[in-house]
């Protein structure tokens, strides 16, 4: 028989919970601080793989496939729940957002898409070229091309999907973030340019690209689409995880990669540790003094 006592009963703090990108019905939340995502089965594979990595400490410990309402999920940590008052940022990690095999499929029956090329023009009036705008329309490959040239995906090897701050303000309108100077600026009104945030945010992506460096996941995944999260608290509390492994995709043995190396397709690089270069080396350059 069980006894309740009001003294057994777990006082799991209440918070409101921040989703910064991604369709809104893919999450629900669990219990004792646990998150479910819509099931995806590479993601499945991914987080299984990494619980025996050692990159273990910087994702959300994964818990296996549960049910709710007959529909799958992948059971998780839920990364905010140790914060009273989170600021949050996903970044997007990598210098395309898009698998190789995407591009390839794109390719299967060519065909001329309006569309896009409506897209592409509302965005950029000179974006299509001469043929393109004589055919009022361009190829699929194409257009997912040109839109990783938009953001600083492309020429930062990440980008900022959204911010949101303690106070409330939230942002995910950085499409078109893309110059060096105009990340730096958004990472600066991220961190409120508090020393000991911006410190503790480099000390841990500088232990998560030495731990990328050795881990055997790493080397023989192409990393596409997925995000480091961000989370901060006023206090000085700052922790950085990497999330969304649905388009983390294994290497045929014996391939790797070095993840630095410019993609030129075929080889499958993604850019990843470029962009981390290149995320501290921005962070580094708004450290005072
Ligand atoms: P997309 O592929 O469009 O980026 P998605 O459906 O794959 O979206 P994620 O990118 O995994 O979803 O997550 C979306 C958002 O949900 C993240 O930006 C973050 O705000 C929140 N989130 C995801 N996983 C966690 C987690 N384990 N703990 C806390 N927040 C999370
Ligand atoms: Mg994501
Ligand atoms: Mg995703």
């Amino acid at each position: 028989m069980v006894h309740w006592s009001p003294f057994m009963v777990s006082f799991k703090k209440r918070y409101p919970w921040v989703q910064l990108a991604g369709h809104a019905g893919n999450f629900q939340a669990g219990d004792y601080g646990k998150l479910l995502k819509r099931y995806c089965e590479c993601e499945q594979q991914c987080l299984q793989k990494l619980m025996a990595d050692p990159l273990r400490p910087f994702v959300p410990g994964y818990y296996g496939v549960v049910q709710r309402d007959e529909q799958d999920y992948n059971l998780m940590d839920d990364l905010l729940a140790d914060f009273d008052s989170p600021s949050i940022m996903d970044c997007k990690m990598g210098s395309r957002t898009y698998l190789e095999e995407e591009l390839v499929k794109a390719r299967e029956r060519p065909q001329l898409r309006r569309d896009m090329y409506e897209k592409m023009v509302e965005v950029d009036p000179t974006a299509p070229t001469a043929e393109e705008r004589d055919q009022q329309g361009v190829l699929k490959p194409r257009y997912m091309q040109w839109r990783e040239t938009l953001s600083s995906t492309a020429t930062l090897g990440f980008r900022i999907e959204g911010i949101k701050k303690a106070d409330g303000t939230c942002n995910t309108s950085f499409k078109k973030t893309k110059h060096r100077e105009q990340v730096k600026a958004a990472l600066e009104d991220f961190v409120d340019r508090n020393p000991q945030i911006l410190k503790s945010y480099l000390q841990r992506l500088k232990e998560l690209r030495m731990v990328l460096e050795k881990s055997e996941f790493f080397r023989t995944h192409e990393v596409v689409g997925s995000s480091l999260l961000f989370v901060h608290e006023e206090t000085g509390q700052a922790q950085v995880w990497m999330i969304d492994f649905g388009k983390t995709v294994p290497l045929p043995p014996p391939r790797t990669l070095d993840h630095r190396t410019p993609w030129v397709e075929g080889n499958r690089e993604d850019g990843y540790l470029w962009g981390l270069d290149n995320l501290i080396d921005i962070l580094m350059d708004m450290l005072p003094g």
